[in-house]
C-alpha cells in the first residue's frame, strides 16, 4: 500500500515550495502544509477520534492532514448544520476534540470537547527534517481515515467509515480516467465537509502533488479569474454551472436576465467573452454530486466549445463512473465505470439486468467502497446484496458502450404511473429546457387511478408571468410521451436544496 499523502510525507526537495493550497492571498507550500500538519498531528495523537469543524479554509486542510498523518480518524462537520443534526453527528460519532480555527464561533454541542486551535498563518516553519522519513502513523489500509456523513438528502445522515484503501482507490481510479498530474492545479468552491470538495477537491490534488485554489465563495469572475492564471481544472455542483451558464448567458451589455453578478458589462462582474475564454482554457470541467440538467450542459458548450464531464458518486462509495478525460461526453450520462469498479444493475427482486437499455438498481462492488456505516450494522447489510454488492439506491441504465445513465433514485425519482416506469429526470430536462421554466423538480404523488401521478415544480424564470400549466404539461407530452406529461404543475419562489444544491425532495413530499 502506498502512501495516502506521499507529497506530504517527504515534502523535502524540490515539492517543498510548490503551493499545496491557496485560500485568497494565504498560500500554503508543501513544506509548510507538511510542518503545520506535523506540528498539529502531535497534538491530536492520542484522540481517539476528531471532528473537523469543516469551514472552507486552510485551517480545514491542516486538520484533516493532520488527523491522516497521527492516524486519527477524522470526522468533518459542516458549519451549517442544525443543532439537532449535529448533535445527532456527535452523539454517533464520539469524537474526543474538535480542531477548529481561532475564530470559529462553535455551537453549544461542541462545549464539552476539547478544542484544539489550528492557525493556518502560524504555520510559518517549513517541514521540519524530522518529519521527512518518519513512520507514516496509520497507513494499514483498512484503518479508518474519514468518517463522512451521507448528504441527508433521503434521511437522516449516515455516518460512512471510510478507509485508507478506499480514498486511495477512487483517487487513484480518478488520476487513470482524468489524467491526472502534479501540474494540475484545480479551481475548487465546494464546501469540505463531503466527498466532493474534501475527499475529490482537496486530497485529490494532494496526493498528486498539485495545486488547490480555493475561492472560498463561488462566483463566475472568481472561476474565470482562477482558470484564466493557471487553473486547469473545476470541480462543480450543477448549480455552480447553472449559474456559469445563466453568465455565459447574459447579454453583453451587463442588461436583461442572468444572474446580477454574471453582468457582462458590470464592473464587479466578468465579461461574457472572458468567462467563456477561461472555460475554454481549463483541461477539464467536471461536474458531481447530482445531475447536471442536459440545458446548463448544452449552452455552455455552445457558449465555450468546451463539454462539462460527469462523474457519479456517493459518499460510500467515493467515485464509482465517469466520463474520461479523452472520452466522448455525453449530456445526461455519468459515463463508464472507473478502473477498478464493477457495476450492475438489478431488479427489485435481485434478478441481475444485462440487456442494454434495462432500467434497474444501479450496484457496485470494489476497491472504492466503505466499511460499514458507524454503529449501523442493519444499514450496512441492508445496504449490501447476499453476494457483496452495495444496493446504490439510485435507479440507472447502461448502453452498449458502456455509458451508464442515472434515472434517479429509487426513492423518489423514480414514478410508477399508469403501468409505467417513469424517471423524474428525463421530465426534468424537459421542462428546463422550457424559456418559462428557471428552476424543476418532478415527483409521484399518489393517485386512485394512476397510482402515482406526474407532478411537476417549477420556479418560472418571470415570476410575474409563470407559463401555464397546460402549456408545461403540452410541452413535456410533445417532447417525451403521453404517459409523462405531470397531471399536476406547482409553482414555488424557489425549490428546497441542501449546501450542495440537491434538491430535498422529501420536502415536497416524496419518499
Ligand atoms: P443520503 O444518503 O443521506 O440520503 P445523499 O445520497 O444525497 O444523502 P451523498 O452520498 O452526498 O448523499 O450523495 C450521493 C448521491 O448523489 C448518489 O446516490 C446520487 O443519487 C447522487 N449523485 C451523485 N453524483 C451524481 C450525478 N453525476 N448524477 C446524478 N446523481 C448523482
Ligand atoms: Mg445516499
Amino acid at each position: 500500500m502506498t502512501l495516502l499523502l506521499p507529497a506530504l510525507q517527504s515534502p523535502a526537495g524540490p515539492a517543498a515550495s510548490r503551493e499545496a493550497v491557496r485560500f485568497g492571498d494565504l498560500s500554503l507550500t508543501y513544506g509548510r502544509l507538511a510542518g503545520a500538519a506535523d506540528a498539529l498531528a502531535a497534538r491530536i495523537a492520542d484522540a481517539g477520534r476528531v471532528a473537523v469543524w469543516a469551514t472552507p479554509t486552510p485551517e480545514t486542510v491542516i486538520a484533516v492532514v493532520a488527523a491522516l498523518r497521527a492516524g486519527v480518524p477524522a470526522v468533518p462537520l459542516n458549519p451549517r448544520t442544525g443543532e439537532r443534526e449535529l448533535a445527532h453527528i456527535l452523539a454517533d460519532s464520539e469524537p474526543t476534540a474538535v480542531l477548529a480555527g481561532a475564530d470559529d464561533a462553535l455551537p453549544p454541542a461542541l462545549a464539552e470537547l476539547r478544542r484544539v486551535t489550528v492557525d493556518a498563518r502560524a504555520a510559518g516553519a517549513p517541514a521540519p527534517d524530522t518529519a521527512v522519513g518518519a513512520p507514516p502513523a496509520g497507513e494499514d489500509p483498512e484503518s479508518p481515515a474519514l468518517i463522512v456523513y451521507t448528504s441527508g438528502t433521503t434521511g437522516p445522515p449516515k455516518g460512512a467509515v471510510l478507509p485508507r484503501r478506499a480514498v486511495a482507490a477512487s483517487l487513484d481510479a480518478l488520476e487513470d480516467a482524468w489524467g491526472w498530474t502534479g501540474d494540475d492545479v484545480l479551481v475548487h468552491a465546494l464546501p469540505l465537509f463531503h466527498v466532493h470538495g474534501l475527499i475529490l477537491g482537496v486530497l485529490g490534488p494532494l496526493r498528486r502533488g498539485g495545486s488547490v485554489r480555493h475561492l472560498g465563495r463561488f462566483s463566475p469572475e472568481g472561476v474565470a479569474r482562477e482558470l484564466a492564471s493557471g487553473g486547469t481544472m473545476l470541480f462543480g455542483v450543477p448549480t455552480m454551472y447553472h449559474r456559469l451558464a445563466e453568465a455565459l448567458d447574459a447579454p453583453a451589455d451587463g442588461s436583461g436576465h442572468g444572474s446580477p453578478a454574471a453582468g457582462g458589462g458590470s464592473p464587479a462582474g466578468v465579461g461574457r467573452d472572458a468567462l467563456a475564454g477561461a472555460l475554454a482554457g481549463a483541461r477539464l470541467l467536471v461536474s458531481g454530486s447530482a445531475a447536471l440538467p442536459v440545458h446548463d450542459h448544452e449552452r455552455i458548450a455552445a457558449a465555450t466549445g468546451r463539454r462539462v464531464i460527469e462523474r457519479y458518486g456517493m459518499t460510500e462509495t467515493l467515485m464509482n463512473t465517469g466520463i474520461r478525460a479523452d472520452g466522448a461526453p455525453r449530456p445526461g450520462t455519468v459515463g463508464p465505470p472507473l478502473a477498478g469498479v464493477e457495476l450492475r444493475l438489478a431488479e427489485e427482486d435481485g434478478t441481475v439486468l444485462g440487456e442494454p437499455g434495462a432500467i434497474g438498481e444501479i450496484q457496485v462492488r470494489g476497491p472504492n467502497l466503505f466499511t460499514g456505516y458507524l454503529n449501523r450494522p442493519d444499514a450496512t447489510a441492508a445496504a449490501h446484496t447476499a453476494d457483496g454488492w452495495f444496493r446504490t439506491g439510485d435507479v440507472g441504465t447502461v448502453d452498449e458502450d458502456g455509458y451508464v445513465a442515472i434515472v434517479g433514485r429509487k426513492a423518489t425519482d423514480l414514478i410508477k404511473s399508469g403501468g409505467y416506469k417513469i424517471g423524474a429526470g428525463e421530465i426534468e430536462n424537459v421542462l428546463l429546457a422550457h424559456p418559462g421554466v428557471r428552476e424543476a423538480a418532478v415527483t409521484g404523488e399518489e393517485d386512485p387511478d394512476l397510482g402515482e401521478r406526474v407532478v411537476a415544480w417549477v420556479v418560472a424564470a418571470d415570476p410575474g408571468s409563470p407559463p401555464a400549466a397546460e402549456e408545461l404539461a403540452d410541452h413535456v407530452a410533445a417532447q417525451l410521451a403521453p404517459h409523462k406529461r405531470p397531471r399536476t404543475v406547482r409553482y414555488l419562489d424557489a425549490l428546497p436544496r441542501n449546501d450542495l444544491g440537491k434538491i430535498m425532495k422529501r420536502s415536497l413530499g416524496a419518499g
